[in-house]
């Protein structure tokens, strides 16, 4: 059994690391998180990576555990339904459940992480240090190995337990893999489709362009558009395309003419509210999708 007064390190302050922080720093832990990123209460890194989060039932559990629902309902925007849009811009809403209180969310990923970075810096036995990337974990001693991106010193934490919430690419992964660590097994796929952000922006007077309670989706078979709202009156719109395959990939969308020719054809309506599809799109970067497996896992 863990005691209480014992350290923990945290490896990753994303959105399961922040909440565990908050978790453990309530029960009582001395609690110290690394993050390899700049603290994004400070610095804008979300640009073209996932800005908005559909939130549901499952995430709400564990945030009323930590006890900030309140806080975190005024970050949500009910999406009732998934609003459907054909290649003739015809729309049908297919509400989520028959009751009026069953719904998802949108919510902002970047508010939803500084809120629990900042409430979990409430409590004294609750450290973030971020620009600090790890390097290995030595499962034998618990102990991690780090760089300050700020001076370039490397240098070793000692803990009592580590929990690595580091993400799809994590570094505690990568030691257990390389240990070669008893009955260790991993696999990572990667889709033949990658995703790209692009944005409805909102009207001059800050209005929705388009009904703003819904998970907006262009569903086109092989590829598909979404879209969802932000507090700001905005749409974070995200393309799933192939990278090679089909008439129009990644690969292929080079120039801004066939970038408009491919929404012209496939998504009219979308088209209509986004004149800035260009810009978005040379500017994002298009990021690719994978599936890691491991076991065991928690
Ligand atoms: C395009 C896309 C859309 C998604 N949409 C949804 C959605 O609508 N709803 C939903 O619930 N989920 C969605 N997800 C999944 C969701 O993003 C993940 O489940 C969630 O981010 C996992 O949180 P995490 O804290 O485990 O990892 P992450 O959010 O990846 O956080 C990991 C953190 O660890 C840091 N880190 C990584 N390596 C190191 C290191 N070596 N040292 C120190 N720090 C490190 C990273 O900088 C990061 O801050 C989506 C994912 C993608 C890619």
């Amino acid at each position: 059994m863990t005691n209480k007064k014992q350290n923990i390190l945290i490896i990753g302050a994303g959105l399961c690391g922040s909440l565990l922080a908050l978790r453990l720093g309530q029960r009582g832990y001395n609690v110290t998180v690394y993050e390899m990123r700049p603290d994004l209460r400070k610095t804008d890194i979300s640009a073209g990576r996932s800005i908005n989060l559909a939130f549901s039932d499952r995430g709400n559990k564990a945030i009323k555990l930590v006890g900030i629902e309140a806080q975190v309902e005024k970050l949500c925007i009910p999406m009732n339904g998934r609003m459907l849009h054909d290649k003739d811009g015809n729309t049908f809403l297919s509400n989520y459940s028959g009751r009026d209180h069953e719904y998802i969310n949108s919510i902002s990923r970047g508010q939803l992480n500084a809120l629990l970075l900042d409430e979990a810096e409430k409590h004294d036995h609750v450290t973030i240090h971020f620009n600090t990337q790890c390097k290995s974990v030595d499962f034998e001693n618990t102990t991690a190995h780090f760089q300050d991106y700020n001076t370039k010193n490397e240098f070793v934490e000692d803990a009592d337990c580590i929990i690595a919430t580091d993400g799809a690419g994590s570094a505690l992964r990568k030691s257990y893999y390389l240990e070669r660590k008893f009955l260790f097994s991993f696999s990572q796929e990667y889709l033949t489709h990658g995703y790209k952000e692009l944005s409805i922006l909102p009207t001059e007077t800050g209005d929705y362009k388009t009904y703003k309670n819904a998970l907006h989706i262009w569903p086109r078979g092989d590829f598909m558009v979404i879209a969802l709202p932000n507090l700001d009156g905005s749409f974070t719109v995200t393309l799933f395309l192939s990278y090679a395959e089909g008439e129009y990939n990644f690969n292929n969308l080079t120039t801004p003419e066939i970038v408009i020719e491919f929404f012209q054809k496939e998504f009219p309506d979308a088209l209509e509210l986004m004149p800035n599809l260009v810009d978005d799109f040379f500017e994002n970067p298009t990021a690719p999708l994978g599936t890691v497996k491991c076991s065991p896992w928690h």
